[in-house]
């Protein structure tokens, strides 16, 4: 049968140990701390940003918010990144994207300290990724392989016979999630291949995803993956977040009490149609998502303690 893979569970107990981490750390006269940095009022930026206050209030870590508005100048942005650098009770800073246009991306990145840099987003810490020695994988693809981890050791495989050798498809090449995800499996030995939109285009997406043991989606495209795209037994999961219009029997749209088109958050997965032939599947919502900003926190975490020397 089928294996919904719970990661709620997954995530409580990911708190609970970072929880009982930081009371630890406390109990020594240590708090660590995570700043955010959003510049401007994007809204998808604007609610992570809420939710990493609330993480960390819930770890009892320290938080800090810097909110310039959007027509901030770039120095004045890489400044705060500088100050944030150099403050003490921030061990890791995030910063938040979508930058407004006149910021440059890489401007703000580099300028972060690399042993503060708890997204991976810094070039010197991806590239100590693709050498299979990273100090802060990025969040979303180690809650892949925390998930993956986890699933494994409840079947009672070593993580050596789960990973090496076995065929591993990542759909997505962004450098946030499919291209970090890529090496983190490829530096535990799978057999990896990246497909992504281009591949798509060529019309051989199934000709690789249908040779996955383990497919991992990462696309943002709802309905993508059916089960014509999934090898029988495989293991699913899937990363997309996509909001899509409910629709009745006859595919129109379901209206709320407004008049407006009621929407759902479904994933890149074609979840009902899929589950059956998969050996193992994460749901949306309920997913990656419960465990992506756990691991941001086990990263500040470790970059507190290295800061103290700790580790
Ligand atoms: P992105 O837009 O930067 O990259 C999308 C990738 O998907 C690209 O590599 C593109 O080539 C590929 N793609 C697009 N259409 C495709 C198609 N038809 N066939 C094959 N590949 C296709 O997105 P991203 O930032 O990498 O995020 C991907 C998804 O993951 C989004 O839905 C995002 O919301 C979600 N996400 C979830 C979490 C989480 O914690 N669950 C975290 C980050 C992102």
């Amino acid at each position: 049968m089928t294996e919904v893979i719970d990661c709620v569970a997954i995530g409580d107990e990911l708190m609970k140990e970072i929880i009982a981490e930081a009371e630890s750390l406390k109990a020594r006269g240590i708090t660590p701390g995570i700043a955010t940095l959003l510049v401007g009022d994007d809204f998808g930026a604007k609610m992570y940003r809420g939710q990493v206050e609330k993480f960390c209030e819930e770890a009892g870590f320290n938080y800090i918010n810097e909110n310039p508005p959007a027509d901030v100048s770039e120095e004045a942005v890489v400044e705060i990144v500088k100050k944030l650098n150099a403050n003490d009770a921030v061990s890791g800073i995030l910063p938040l994207r979508p930058f407004p246009e006149h910021i440059s991306d890489s401007a703000v990145i580099n300028s972060i300290d690399v042993n503060k840099d708890i997204d991976c987003f810094h070039p010197s810490n991806m590239g100590k990724l693709a050498l299979g020695e990273p100090i802060f994988p990025p969040a979303t693809p180690s809650a892949v392989i925390e998930i993956l981890d986890r699933y494994a050791k409840k079947q009672n495989i070593e993580p050596k016979d789960f990973y090496e050798g076995a065929e591993i498809c990542v759909v997505g090449h962004s450098n946030i999630v499919g291209k970090p995800l890529a090496f983190l499996v490829l530096n535990r030995n799978a057999s990896t291949t990246v497909v992504h939109v281009f591949t798509s285009m060529k019309g051989n997406l199934e000709k690789h995803t249908n040779m996955a043991d383990i497919l991992i989606v990462a696309a943002g495209k709802a309905d993508l993956i059916g089960p014509d795209q999934v090898k029988e037994g495989a293991i699913v999961i899937d990363v997309g977040i996509n909001r899509v219009k409910v629709l009745d029997d006859k595919r129109e749209p379901v209206l709320n009490e407004k008049g407006k088109p009621k929407t759902k958050t479904v994933g890149d997965v074609s979840f009902d149609a899929v589950k059956d032939k998969a050996k193992a599947i994460t749901p949306v919502p309920g997913g990656v998502g419960s465990v992506t900003n756990r691991m941001l926190m086990k990263n500040a975490l470790r970059a507190c303690k290295m800061r103290q020397g700790l580790e």
